[in-house]
Parts: structure tokens; C-alpha cells; sequence
């Protein structure tokens, strides 16, 4: 069975509306994703475009003629505004404007004079540089996940040479009027790397979606969401199984009487104090160093590559620093202190489990010994 132009354009036009469908399904179950329906809309003028121009074979017309180029360059826009909204974050919307605003005036005012050659060239034209435009912002993009946008890329970048194959022969012809639709070599093969491409953009879209989704959940699965530090299982995760050598510490603080802060200024106060020492604990790390809060008002941090006193100083620096701040919250000013216990691991390496619980009872030490204080276990020498 050989099939003909018109059957390929209808069948790019029946999964093309698929598509977009289906990006309108996603976006209703994910309404943050708002590219999702940047995209759909864009497919939807996509779409647009083919029934009309599959008409337009069938019936050259001013009218139909002004309609089939209008419907792609608006689609081609909105998709370029979907793929900056995607990378960004940030509205479609100026990229959309300025695209269509551009290339609707250069191209349909040809067409309406009756210079359809020079309408369908400009048309191919502005669709092969909006669509490289769009592959451009995948490609700034793919950082997030290389193999996948750099798919995308390839694939957005092919169709827009298809494009530009086709304004090239229709320059090449050089005729100003055709009367009809353009019918040449390059448009057939335009058609064919449409169908290839626009399942593989698809489908590498949804995936490149779904990894930023699944990394999204993982984030915020690990993430304390009051003070931004990692939470307790995000602690484990990273030092629960492997053994802890002589060179690690881990330091565990508390607040002091965090429940009388609360009780005196109220729980919004006590979230504040909160925020404010995670902001001093994060403030005092270098690179490889963790923070954590491990739940409550207590916090931990793992300190790698260092040695006892550096440990005590680097904890103690904390203490004194939160100790002397006044934070003001909307229900006046307070101090607060912070007691902290410390262990580091041994030579032959203990249990993370072990260092922590070593540094849970310096802590408490440290709380019986009056609170605003370090301690060391006695695990400190013991390595
Ligand atoms: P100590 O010096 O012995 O540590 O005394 P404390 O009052 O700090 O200890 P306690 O364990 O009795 O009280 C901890 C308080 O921390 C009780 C709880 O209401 C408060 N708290 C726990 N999580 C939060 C939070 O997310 N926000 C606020 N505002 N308070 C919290
Ligand atoms: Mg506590
Ligand atoms: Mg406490």
C-alpha cells in the first residue's frame, strides 16, 4: 500500500491532537506544570494548521491560504514559549508575542497580496527558526539531564532544518506565485521527519518530565521544609552505612528550652529561632560538611577531614555566635542558647548510629552540666 501526502498530513494531524491530549491530561492531574499546557495549546494550533492546509490543497485561497500560515506560526511560538517556560519557570508569554508578532507580519501580508510562493517561503522560514529557537532552549537547558534534552534537541533542530529545506527550494524556484499548495521533494521529506520526530519529542519530553518530577519528590522527601536543612532520613542516607573513621565527626545540638520560648512567645516566635540557627549552622560549614535537622529543635552536623579540637572549636564557634545573637520576632526580641554534644569515629570505624548516639549522650552531659555548652564523648579519645 503506498501512501499519498494528503493521508500522511491527516495521520501527523490525528496524533499531533493525541499528543496534545495527552498533555492536557498530564496538566490537569499536575496543574503547576504549566508548560504542559503551553505545549498542548501550541499542538492545538498545530493541528489547526493541518486540517486547514489539507483544505487548502484541495481549495487555494486567499483566505485558507492566510489561515494555514497563521495557525503554524502561532503554534510554533506557543511551543517555543512552552520550551523557555519548561526550562525557566518563567511565562511563555513575551517569547509567544514577540515570535508571532514577527513573523506574522513578515509572512501573511505576502499571502494576502497574492505572492503565496513568497508566503509559504516566509512561512517556512520563521517555522525552521522558530523551531531552532526551541531547540536552543532544550540544548541551554540540558544540564538537568543530557541524554534527554540533547535527544530533544537533535530532534527540534532536524525539523527545523526540514523547514528551511523547504523555503530554500521555494527560493531556489523563485516564483512569487504558485497557485497552490507547494508540492516538491523537500516538503515530502519535511513531512516524513515531522511524523519521526514528533513521537521521539513525545516521548523524550514526558521522560525528561518525569525525572524532573521524581527528583522534585526525592527533594522534598529530604528536605526539612522550616529551615531547608536535610532532614534526618536525608542524614542516613547519606552516612548511615558507611563506617565512620577517626577523622569524622558528628556534633548534635539542641536548644535550650526551646519549650519555654514557645510558651512565652508563641510557636511562630520559636519557628523564627529555628530558622535563625539552622541559617548559623549552614553558615559555618565548608563544602563537604552536612547539616541537618533531625527533628524538633535539635540539629546534627557531620564534619569530615578533621580533628578533635577543630571539632570543638568549629561547634563552639556556633554556640557562642547563636548565644549572643537577639533575634526579633513579631512578639519582641529573645536570646536563646543551644547545648551541644560532639563524637568523632575510629580508626577502624564505628557505626554511624554508634557516633551519633555517642554525641546524644555528650549532649545530654552537656544539659546537666547547665546547658549553653559543648561537650565531648568519650568516644573523643577512645579512637
Ligand atoms: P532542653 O533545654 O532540655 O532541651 O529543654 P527544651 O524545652 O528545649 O526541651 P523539650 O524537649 O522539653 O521541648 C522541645 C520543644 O520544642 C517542645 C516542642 O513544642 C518544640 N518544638 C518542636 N518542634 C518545633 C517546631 O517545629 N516549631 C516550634 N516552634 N517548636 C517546636
Ligand atoms: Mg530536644
Ligand atoms: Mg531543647
Amino acid at each position: 500500500m503506498s501512501l499519498d501526502y494528503t493521508s500522511l498530513l491527516l495521520a501527523v494531524g490525528f496524533s499531533a491532537a493525541c499528543l496534545s491530549l495527552t498533555l492536557f491530561g498530564m496538566w490537569l492531574t499536575a496543574r503547576s506544570e504549566r508548560f504542559l499546557l503551553t505545549w498542548a495549546i501550541s499542538l492545538v494550533f498545530v493541528v489547526g494548521d493541518i486540517f486547514i492546509y489539507d483544505a487548502y490543497i484541495d481549495m487555494p485561497g486567499r483566505l485558507l491560504g492566510i489561515a494555514t500560515l497563521a495557525f503554524l506560526l502561532l503554534g510554533f511560538s506557543t511551543m517555543l514559549g512552552a520550551a523557555y517556560q519548561f526550562r525557566t519557570g518563567g511565562s511563555p508569554m513575551p517569547r509567544m508575542a514577540i515570535a508571532s508578532a514577527i513573523s506574522l507580519v513578515v509572512t501573511l501580508p505576502p499571502m494576502a497580496l497574492g505572492y503565496d510562493g513568497l508566503g509559504f517561503m516566509f512561512e517556512n522560514a520563521f517555522a525552521a527558526l522558530l523551531l531552532f529557537a526551541t531547540a536552543l532552549e532544550y540544548w541551554k537547558g540540558r544540564d538537568e539531564a543530557p541524554a534527554l534534552t540533547i535527544g530533544i534537541t537533535a530532534l527540534y533542530s532536524a525539523t527545523a532544518t526540514s523547514f528551511a529545506l523547504c523555503a530554500m527550494v521555494l527560493a531556489w524556484d523563485g516564483k512569487l506565485i504558485l497557485g497552490h499548495a507547494p508540492s516538491n521533494w523537500a516538503e515530502e521529506l519535511s513531512l516524513i521527519i515531522v511524523i519521526a520526530s514528533m513521537t521521539g519529542i513525545g516521548a523524550l519530553s514526558l521522560a525528561l518530565n518525569q525525572g524532573r518530577l521524581a527528583r522534585h519528590h526525592r527533594h522534598n522527601a529530604l528536605t526539612d521544609p522550616l529551615t531547608g536543612l536535610l532532614n534526618r532520613r536525608a542524614l542516613f542516607d547519606l552516612h548511615g552505612d558507611a563506617p565512620i573513621g577517626a577523622f569524622t565527626a558528628v556534633v548534635v545540638f539542641d536548644l535550650d528550652s526551646f519549650k519555654a520560648i514557645n510558651d512565652e512567645f508563641g510557636h511562630a516566635a520559636g519557628d523564627e529561632v529555628l530558622r535563625m540557627f539552622a541559617r548559623d549552622l549552614a553558615g559555618n560549614l565548608r563544602p563537604a560538611d552536612v547539616a541537618a535537622r533531625m527533628g524538633g529543635e535539635e540539629f546534627a552536623l557531620v564534619l569530615k577531614r578533621t580533628l578533635p579540637e577543630t571539632v570543638e572549636a568549629t561547634a563552639e564557634a556556633i554556640r557562642a555566635a547563636f548565644a549572643a545573637r537577639r533575634i526579633e520576632t513579631e512578639t519582641g526580641s529573645l536570646t536563646c542558647t543551644v547545648s551541644a554534644g560532639f563524637a568523632l569515629g575510629t580508626k577502624e570505624g564505628l557505626s554511624f548510629d554508634k557516633v551519633l548516639s555517642a554525641a546524644d549522650k555528650a549532649l545530654y552531659a552537656a544539659k546537666r552540666g547547665g546547658r549553653n555548652r559543648v561537650t565531648a564523648s568519650a568516644f573523643r579519645r577512645a579512637g
